[in-house]
């Protein structure tokens, strides 16, 4: 998904990755470091509790500069739950659509919150819950609701559409549903600013304003993207504030995007070019295997040095090395023509592409790297091989 990047083309073209293995991706940790002191300004004026959602970037060579500013983690599965508790420590969360008998019994040894989707899910697993609290755990859980106003025009990322499994309505809700729960939680953002937070707090307040008051927490979810330049963070500020002091309850927020926003590079090379009705090059990176946002969403990553079809001189498709026909990133201009060996720079690659990459045609997942703005220094501190592709099979 793409938006401004902190580490614009400027301080990324300035990151040495001339002797660089590729595909490969980068994070800058001074641009990472740089979103997490926003987010800790955020939490600290407004008062409220921010977690990582490692659904959007679990780069956890990153964690112990995450762990200095965030209060924890929040996770979509058991084993995100347990990548938060043994590498990141702090506050554990979690939320999925529903959780088996033997994913919760996993998910009891690891979460500090546990949201439930439905009233069904909680009467299914409230008593192994309770169970485990008798063992000295405090386990504190929610309900995921649904005020069903629409904020996001992608419907792939619109949690509020119709027919949505994700999160119980007002018409699905009763008062008795919310015995033993301790709070509310809504998720119904994705990539806005601060202004579609505050009619999505109205249309919750008035959905599910009568059950505020026996809440212990509320919980608004992610898809605010906090550290994009243009996000009105006052705003933001103001209604966590005035929200706080209308029903006196803590609250959670647990952005994915906003903490990786600019923060990272995917540095891919040129294999082969060649005609065949307009030029065309071929990368050793993949749209659908390394970056599927670039698909799904769909959007047009910013390469460094490129620009728009014809804009420059030499204008290519740039396409994937899988066998897939639509592995095709983008038609792009350059002011020379590509060769074997060039390497190209895509732009805020951190979030949603790590976390989403696959083995699809065998083909290798990019290394996974930091860099250092103080040494200037690259670490590559993952590399993927045959044995990543042979054991997710058998
Ligand atoms: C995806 C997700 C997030 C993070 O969303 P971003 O858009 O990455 O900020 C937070 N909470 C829940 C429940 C999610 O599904």
């Amino acid at each position: 998904m793409s938006a401004g990047a902190s580490l614009g083309a400027e301080v990324a073209g300035a990151i040495d990755i001339s002797t660089l293995e590729t595909p490969c991706f980068v994070t800058d940790l001074g641009a990472l470091e740089a979103n997490l002191k926003i987010l800790a300004d955020v939490q600290q004026r407004a008062g409220c509790t921010i977690l990582l959602a490692l659904k959007g970037f679990a780069q956890w060579s990153t964690f112990p500069l995450v762990r200095k500013y965030l209060a924890g983690a929040t996770s979509s599965s058991v084993a995100e739950a347990r990548l938060a508790r043994e590498e990141l420590g702090g506050e554990v969360h979690a939320y999925a659509p529903a959780y088996s008998d033997g994913e919760m019994r996993e998910l009891l040894t690891l979460a500090d919150h546990i949201v439930l989707n439905s009233p069904a899910q909680w009467r299914r697993h409230r008593k192994t819950i309770e169970h485990a609290r008798l063992g000295g755990r405090h386990i504190s859980c929610g309900l995921r609701v649904n005020h069903e106003h629409q904020e996001v025009e992608v419907a792939l990322y619109d949690p509020a559409g119709p027919c949505s499994r994700l999160g119980t309505t007002r018409t699905n809700l009763t008062a008795e549903d919310l015995d033993g729960l301790d709070g509310l939680h809504l998720h119904t953002l994705c990539q806005v600013n601060s202004d579609a937070l505050e009619r999505a707090l109205a249309a919750f307040e008035t959905r599910f304003g009568e059950f505020i008051p026996r809440m212990k927490w509320v919980n608004f979810g992610g898809g605010h993207h906090i550290t994009r330049p243009d996000y009105d963070r006052e705003l933001l500020v103001r209604l966590l504030t005035d929200f706080r002091a209308r029903w006196n309850v803590p609250i959670y927020l647990e952005p994915g995007e906003a903490v990786a926003l600019g923060t990272g590079i995917l540095v891919s090379s040129v294999m082969d070019t060649f005609h065949n009705g307009m030029d065309i090059a071929i990368l050793d990176t993949s749209a659908t295997a390394h970056m599927p946002d670039v698909l799904e969403m769909p959007y047009r990553p910013v390469i460094i040095g490129a620009g728009a079809p014809d804009e420059k001189p030499h204008t290519y498709r740039l396409g994937g090395m899988t066998c897939l026909a639509g592995d095709v990133i983008g038609d792009y201009s350059f002011d020379r023509p590509l060769a074997a060996g060039d390497k190209l720079v895509f732009l805020d690659m951190a979030h949603y592409t790590m976390v989403k990459t696959s083995n699809f045609n065998g083909v290798r997942m990019p290394s996974i790297a930091l860099h250092d703005p103080v040494t200037k220094q690259i670490t590559v501190t993952r590399r993927f091989g045959y044995h990543d592709y042979r054991d997710r099979l058998s």
